[in-house]
């Protein structure tokens, strides 16, 4: 039986794959054959530049800039007659999709987001089975903690350790909460994978539930990601069905099950006790810590937060071992991390790397180098919260250690690309801007600081700024770094201190007092 899976993540989905989709149902509606060729729609393959992407199978045959008309040559040619369509084939599988390592995005262009079984086929809810049928809460938890695996949302903190805390706690209400409000211009792996393989993040927030002793989930998910809502309910309405959610799950006695709530779209809302104070229906503002939301979190409720990344991992770590996970990546930071790859690359789309590989390895072997062969000048990692890292580090390997150690940070993985012609300080400017909007303005260092240096800055830009003003910017960054409240503010300067520290030359050449 030939299988042909159609990309139906949001970007292919929004240039033209709906439009392919109904095209091979008209001809599998004309021609019949239904019996020889079965049609599956799937999450991100990950190579959206040449988006719509479509997979012939058992041949592995990926077609790329896919068209309606392209659908009717395929079928004519490959479809009904054995004839691959070389000119269709996409000439950069080999190299996007060589140096890569796929676990979090295991099942992304794989396996229909829509069709519980197609996860069960590929090994979907055995670690769930294997937890709580031959494992303890502690044994989960130990088994988290020996992977060392870390939050992929930011921080990087141990997620193992972070489940222990909430485990410990005697209290019987507990909580357990996917932060899926990505929200990093730039930004897309959680999307994606909620939008390609909801049920991973369904069966690792039960086997967190197991673990922590909680029944009840929240995954908070941004409103502008209708796809990945639609599937993720769609997912959860399955789990029920199968008894893999609610009051017996699997018939063990164990009981869990998970709710939606919809963000409208505020990037503080990311920040763990923000997004808490948003499930509660109120402003999401964040709050002193400590106390740490794994003591007192949703509703005063010992919590877990993880990110969906995090959490795709989960189920790969019960059922491949711990040390199978440890042993990928480098000494501190181990397995893979997915990067949305943005901005002056010819590859843009999704990827995902053992924790360790170089910025220039994912930036011209994966990402296929710059556009009209200009020079790579920085890239940016963590979006607002990170900084740019200038060409002399294009051999570093990439993790969180080295990329703290620069002076920019992994965050969630967003990573642009800047070329040649880019204007750093320009950069810089956008993402500050970015940052002053979206803080949520409960204390000053962040409120007014921000908005100070983002004046400071537009002088700088418009040509009217001093040395004096330099010397301004960095002592304001420094000190709201130091006296922000929540993540929001204390990594704001970032993206203006890595620029400063790495490309001061362009500052310089805006002010007016060059000597
Ligand atoms: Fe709000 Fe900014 Fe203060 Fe965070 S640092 S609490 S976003 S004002």
């Amino acid at each position: 039986k030939l299988y042909i899976m159609t990309c139906c993540g949001t970007g292919c989905t929004s240039s033209g794959a709906i439009k392919n989709r109904e095209k091979l149902d008209e001809l599998m509606e004309r021609d019949g054959l239904q019996d020889r060729v079965q049609f599956v729609k799937t999450g991100c393959f990950g190579l959206c530049a040449e988006g719509p992407i479509l997979m012939v199978y058992p041949e592995n045959v990926m077609y790329t800039n896919v068209t309606p008309d392209d659908i009717n040559e395929i079928w004519e040619a490959h479809i009904k007659n054995g004839r691959v369509v070389e000119r269709l084939k996409s000439e950069n599988e080999l190299n996007f999709f060589s140096k890569q390592m796929r676990i979090s995005l295991r099942n992304c262009g794989r396996i229909d987001p829509e069709n519980i079984d197609e996860y069960i086929a590929y090994g979907g809810y055995e670690a769930l089975g294997k937890v709580l049928t031959e494992m303890e809460p502690e044994d989960v938890i130990k088994t988290i903690k020996d992977s060392g695996l870390r939050g992929r949302g930011g921080g990087g903190f141990p997620a193992g350790v972070k489940w222990q805390f909430a485990a410990e706690q005697q209290v019987k209400e507990k909580y357990v909460c996917c932060n899926a409000d990505e929200g990093d211009p730039g930004a897309f792996m959680d999307r994606s994978v909620l939008e390609g393989d909801p049920h991973a993040v369904i069966e690792a927030m039960a086997i967190a539930g197991y673990a922590i002793g909680s029944d009840q989930g929240f995954v908070y998910v941004r409103a502008e990601y209708p796809i990945a809502v639609q599937r993720l309910t769609i997912a959860i309405e399955q789990a029920r069905e199968y008894g893999l959610l609610g009051d017996n799950v699997l018939g063990t006695g164990f009981k869990f099950d998970l709710d939606i709530r919809l963000g409208a779209g505020a990037f503080v809302c990311g920040e763990e006790t923000a997004l808490m104070t948003s499930i509660e229906g109120n402003r999401g503002e964040p709050r002193l810590k400590p106390p740490f939301p794994a003591v007192e979190g949703l509703f005063g409720k010992p919590t877990i937060l993880n990110n969906v990344e995090t959490l795709s991992n989960i189920p790969q770590i019960i059922t491949k071992g711990p040390e199978w996970f440890s042993e990928i990546g480098t000494e501190k930071s181990h397995g893979t991390k997915v990067f949305a790859l943005g901005g002056k690359i010819n590859n843009t789309g999704l990827v995902e790397v053992p924790m360790g590989t170089t910025l220039r390895e994912i930036v011209y072997e994966i990402g296929g180098g710059i556009p009209k062969g200009k020079t790579f000048k920085a890239a940016q990692t963590g979006g607002p919260s990170g900084g740019c890292i200038s060409a002399e580090f294009l051999d570093t390997p990439i993790d969180y250690d080295s990329l703290t150690s620069l002076g920019s940070m992994m965050g969630s993985g967003g990573l642009i690309v800047m070329d040649e012609d880019t204007c750093m300080v320009d950069i810089a400017k956008f993402f500050l801007e970015f940052t002053v909007d979206e803080s949520c303005g409960k204390c000053p260092p962040c409120r007014i600081g921000t908005k100070r240096m983002l004046e400071i800055l537009t002088k700088i830009t418009d040509g009217k700024g001093s040395l004096d003003d330099l010397d301004e910017l960095e002592y304001l960054a420094m000190n709201i770094k130091k006296g922000a409240l929540c993540g929001l503010g204390q990594t704001a300067p970032n993206p203006v201190l890595s620029t400063m520290k790495y490309f001061k030359d362009e500052y310089i050449a805006h002010v007016v007092d060059k000597k």
